[in-house]
């Protein structure tokens, strides 16, 4: 048996929260099947040169992209840019302005933590020598770290997540203004994990809708994590709305066994593949 290379459109590298650097992240991809692969950290592109590199080496196919911080009704909603241009200085400028957002943000949260009484400007240290643009993944793992909550779960459970002492109301761009940047620089717009934002079924449908009349191409229709009735209610809304889909594993490290490398994406018959809409 020789099964097809597998395609995976969303994963990180130690450039955002990822643990692997670009090019271990690409050698990892290679080994366990991959074929086409997009590098897609949230709100940077650095690593996009070095994965490139690693992809001619063990010929596979390296895709262009981000994943983008939205706002949409004060809620983080995360869209996927594919087959951006990273030359693109206007891009480089407003990823620029991102990676100061996420730098204010997390001094923010650091200070709220503070106020809850934790070592709120050592965490903020550890969060700040690690490799990557910070995140609150970054926090998580640094609250585990200083032993004050037992795993990353339990640090949103109980301090970053919504309702919770150091959770901040979104304050990215608009979504269409997120859509619009991705459009310029040449890329397709995916909405990632649509199952993942807490939002009504109506709420969802307004999203999409205001999703697609800001130019938006696609719908990550199958995603790390979801079970098979997400992908197929996905796959549904995909098709009502005219979108394209997409399909990744959002990897962020080989020790969440649960979410590997090189699993099988398949997109259902009746969602047309971003990848034959738009980019390969
Ligand atoms: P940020 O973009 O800074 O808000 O960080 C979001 C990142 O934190 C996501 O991309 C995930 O990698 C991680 N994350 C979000 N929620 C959770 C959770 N409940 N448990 C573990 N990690 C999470
Ligand atoms: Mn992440
Ligand atoms: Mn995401
Ligand atoms: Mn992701």
């Amino acid at each position: 048996m020789n099964p097809e290379p597998a395609i995976d459109l969303h994963t990180h590298s130690n450039c955002s929260d990822g643990s692997l650097t670009p090019a271990d992240l690409v050698r990892r991809a290679a080994a366990a099947g991959v074929g086409v692969l997009a590098l897609t950290d949230h709100d940077t592109i650095a690593g996009l040169q070095d994965a490139r590199q690693e992809a001619q080496r063990s010929g596979i196919r390296m895709v262009p992209g981000v994943e983008l911080s939205a706002s949409w009704r004060a809620q983080a909603i995360h869209v996927l840019g594919l087959w951006i241009d990273p030359e693109s200085p206007k891009l480089k400028e407003r990823l620029d302005s991102q990676a100061e957002r996420r730098r204010v943000r997390m001094r923010r949260i650091c200070a709220r933590l503070a106020k809850a009484g934790l070592p709120g400007d050592d965490l903020l240290a550890a969060v700040e020598a690690q490799p990557g643009l910070p995140t609150r993944a970054h926090l998580a793992q640094a609250l585990v770290a200083g032993g004050h909550v037992a795993r990353t779960d339990d640090a949103f459970r109980k301090y970053l997540g919504k309702g919770k002492a150091a959770h901040l109301a979104a304050e990215w761009p608009p979504l269409a203004d997120i859509v619009a940047w991705i459009r310029e620089a040449g890329g397709v717009a995916s909405l990632a994990h649509p199952a993942r934002y807490s939002l009504s079924s109506g709420a969802r449908r307004q999203l999409l809708t205001e999703f697609v009349a800001a130019g938006g191409g696609a719908l990550e229709v199958v995603t790390g994590g979801n079970g098979a009735h997400h992908v197929e209610a996905s796959a549904m809304l995909a098709v009502k709305f005219g979108l394209a889909g997409s399909v990744g594993s959002d990897f962020h490290d080989p020790q969440q066994t649960w979410n590997p490398l090189g699993r099988s994406l398949e997109l259902p018959d009746c969602v047309i593949p971003v990848w034959r809409a738009y980019g390969l």
